[in-house]
């Protein structure tokens, strides 16, 4: 079994979607192993999205993250990173596939509803980084 970190952004917790979101998770066979809401600082968040400091949407990006609530969550299930990647669709809502999440409910490219790891590495490093502590 594969586990992931699933982020629901500020956006989509803002708009009362936490519920929607994990039906979706949880209809596509993926199992919630661990959960919570929390609000991170900015410090935590140029942690989180360090790969991308030198990028020129790194002070936004982590400025936005770090705006309200979020739903860190652990999903664990067969092929878990690219199952959970799939159903988040494109990065850009603009260009996501019909029936992905960033294509329902995503605003913007930087409003973009969720996040996922995108590699084992990085699950382990994010998960760990959320929920090394509990
Ligand atoms: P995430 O890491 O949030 O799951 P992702 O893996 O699809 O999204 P990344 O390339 O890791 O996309 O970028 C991280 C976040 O940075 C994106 O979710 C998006 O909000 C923002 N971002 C990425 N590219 C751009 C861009 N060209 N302009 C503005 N924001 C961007
Ligand atoms: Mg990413």
């Amino acid at each position: 079994m594969e586990k992931t970190l699933s982020l629901i952004k500020p956006d989509a917790v803002e708009r009362n979607l936490i519920g929607k979101i994990i039906t979706i998770f949880e209809s596509n066979g993926l199992v919630i192993n661990k959960m919570k809401k929390i609000h991170i600082d900015l410090k935590f968040a140029q942690k989180f999205y360090e790969m991308h400091s030198s990028r020129p949407f790194f002070n936004d990006l982590c400025n936005y993250i770090s705006s309200g609530p979020l739903v860190a969550i652990v999903l664990e299930g067969d092929n878990a990173i690219q199952k959970n990647r799939d159903l988040m669709g494109a990065t850009n809502p603009s260009e996501a596939k019909e029936g992905t999440i960033r294509k329902m409910f995503a605003i913007s490219i930087d409003k973009n509803s969720v996040h996922g790891s995108d590699s084992s590495e990085s699950a382990k490093r994010e998960i760990e980084l959320f929920f090394e502590q509990d």
